[in-house]
């Protein structure tokens, strides 16, 4: 019968040698020459293969074989109904928000005519009716907190507003018209 320590002495143990820093490097040390000496000498898969029946017996490995043709094709499938759900919930959440007044013409249109304008100023991450449908709720709220709502033509607008004073600004800056 092999003597193996019980659970308190083995705390006293570690309790002790955790007490001297050196003394516990020095520990680690050599017990990571023992790990690296024993998968040397016995062999990764052989090391793998007692893991995983040692797991199997006391029941935390799963029964069921995974990584099988059939179960990769439903994991596949279930990713795509994901995914699809997902970006319905996030489409559904961009339009409730998109029920609300034009920011410059004041109002009301329905929700494809009204888009996310990113306010001059804020970092833009990413397009809301792109990549918005991919993200989290809260990224994409976070992203939808950047902008203002406009409808088409006063985004329209902003956009060649905002063009005219890009070029007047380089103009500005290259010391034309001065
Ligand atoms: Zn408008």
């Amino acid at each position: 019968m092999p003597q193996v320590a019980t659970k308190a002495q083995n705390e006293w143990f570690f309790h002790k040698l955790k007490a001297d820093p050196e003394q516990y490097a020095d520990y680690l040390r050599r017990a990571r020459e023992r790990r690296r000496a024993y998968h040397a000498r016995v062999g990764d898969d052989v090391i793998n293969a007692r893991a995983r029946a040692k797991a199997e017996e006391r029941g935390h490995w799963p029964k069921v074989k995974r990584r099988t043709p059939e179960w990769k094709a439903s994991q596949k499938k279930l990713k795509k109904i994901q995914k699809a759900k997902k970006a319905e919930a996030n489409r559904r959440l961009i339009r409730n928000l998109k029920r609300h007044p034009c920011r410059d013409c004041r109002r009301l249109w329905p929700y494809y005519v009204m888009q996310f304008d990113h306010r001059e100023g804020e970092v833009k991450c990413f397009e809301i009716s792109n990549k918005g449908l991919k993200c989290a709720p809260a990224r994409l709220l976070a992203e939808i907190a950047k902008c203002d709502l406009a409808c088409g033509n006063c985004h329209a607008i902003r956009t060649h507003k905002r063009r005219l004073a890009l070029v007047a600004r380089e103009m500005w800056e290259q010391g034309v018209g001065v």
